[in-house]
């Protein structure tokens, strides 16, 4: 198979010399975790003393990984990116927030984001995290079957219409809603609601998309039983199938409360785990639709080889491949060049707000240390063709 990620000049074509050379001194900081650390610190700091960091940032790890502060500060990033065929999913990326106000309105950023997607073909679906929509503890408490209070059991009720007002508009709208997976001590909550809106919504095609995480060991027989439950209920799946990003707090959770770990023993576990997920899937694509969320090439090479192997059209809208934006460019850009459905996660929200998320690319991709270093050696060869 051609090994198209290799390619530079096509997967950085949008950036000019002066973004690639910011680029690659991000990187470069990001590499070193004692650095990272310490400006973590400084920033959380920073900001809680309400500093004037807000520019600092902005100029550089905000407008690397981020598309502005709002839907339409994103526009100019998401038509760049359209240019090139690869599309944006717009990601309201304000986390942790445990009162009321804040859950609608994130309902509220959402349903405006499902008329955007309507309007924009280069933004295919809207997206959004579980927690967004309720607070983590009552997550936590039903996950656990615990008994509800009145006042908690009509909070719950809330999160249930607040999700079931996202998923009608989405299907009433026809545009497709990725709904992230987090931590497994709310996932289960999570997934039961999530399934009962596929059964709701996903008649006739996948408009409602969960996501497996294949760092657990559970989540292959988890699709297989869905996809039993499904063919008996007689609706389709949408599922995101990505690696997972909480694996270390997973791990020590369990260690410390003395319960079996949720995580694959090892690293070729997962790996073997994704595939396999993906392989099943596109096995099975006449009732399950995938959008494949890795910056894992030879994931991506397998997934390409099966759609050759079976004659699959690289523009079968069962199929994508997503990346974050600000990473593993060559991956989306060059998947894009080759003609397959490709997006980037386009975070957006008030430079505060984002913090969390901003902070944990960085931790991500300094723990990822091959990822960095796979970034850094690209952007060092496009830098090295440019001047030739
Ligand atoms: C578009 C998109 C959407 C995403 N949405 C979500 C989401 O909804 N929820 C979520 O949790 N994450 C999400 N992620 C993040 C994702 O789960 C991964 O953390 C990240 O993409 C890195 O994995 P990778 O497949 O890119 O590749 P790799 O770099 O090959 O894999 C790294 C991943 O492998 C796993 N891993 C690493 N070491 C071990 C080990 N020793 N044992 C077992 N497993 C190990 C971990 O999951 C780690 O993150 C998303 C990513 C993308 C690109």
């Amino acid at each position: 198979m051609d090994r198209i990620f290799e390619d530079t000049e096509t997967a950085f074509a949008l950036k000019s010399d002066s973004e690639l050379e910011r680029a690659y001194f991000l990187f470069k900081m990001i590499a070193n975790e004692p650095l990272v650390k310490m400006g973590t610190l400084m920033t959380n700091f920073a900001i809680k003393a309400h500093l004037p960091v807000e520019g600092l940032i902005r100029a550089t790890v905000f407008d690397h990984f981020c598309g502005g502060v709002s839907e339409d500060d994103c526009l100019p990033v998401v038509d760049k990116m359209w240019s090139k065929g690869v599309h944006s999913v717009l990601d309201y990326s304000v986390e942790g927030k445990d009162t009321e106000d804040p859950l609608d309105n994130a309902l509220h950023t959402i349903l405006k984001i499902i008329d955007f997607v309507k309007e924009k073909e280069a933004i295919p679906f809207a997206v959004f995290k579980p927690s967004a929509y309720g607070r983590f503890s009552l997550f936590k408490k039903v996950n656990a079957k615990g008994k509800l209070t009145e006042d908690e059991a009509l909070e719950w009720k809330r999160v249930i219409s607040r999700l079931d007002k996202t998923c009608k508009k989405a299907y009433d709208l026809d545009v497709r809603l990725l709904i992230d997976a987090e931590e497994s001590w709310i996932q289960d909550a999570a997934d039961d609601l999530i399934e009962s809106m596929m059964m709701k919504y996903n008649k006739k095609r996948a408009i409602v998309f969960n996501t497996l995480q294949m760092y657990r060991w559970d989540r292959l027989d988890y699709l297989k039983a869905l996809h039993e439950r499904a063919k008996k209920e007689n609706f389709k799946i949408g599922i995101k199938v990505v690696r997972g990003a909480y694996m270390e707090k997973e791990r020590e959770r369990a260690e410390r409360k003395g319960y079996k770990s949720p995580i694959c023993s090892d690293k070729r576990a997962t790996d073997a785990n994704f595939d396999a997920a993906i392989e099943y899937s596109v096995n099975n694509l006449a009732d399950i639709s995938i959008f494949a969320g890795t910056h894992n090439e030879e994931s991506c090479y397998r997934l390409i080889e099966l759609m050759e192997e079976k004659g699959i059209d690289k523009r079968d809208d069962h199929i994508g491949f997503g990346q974050l934006f600000g990473m593993s460019d060559h991956i989306s850009f060059n998947l894009s060049h080759a003609g397959f459905n490709v997006a980037k996660y386009l975070p957006f929200g008030p430079v505060r707000d984002v913090m969390p998320y901003l902070i944990r690319r960085a931790e991500e991709n300094t723990s990822v240390a091959g990822q960095t270093t796979r970034e850094l050696s690209l952007l060092k060869k496009e830098r090295k063709r440019r001047k030739m």
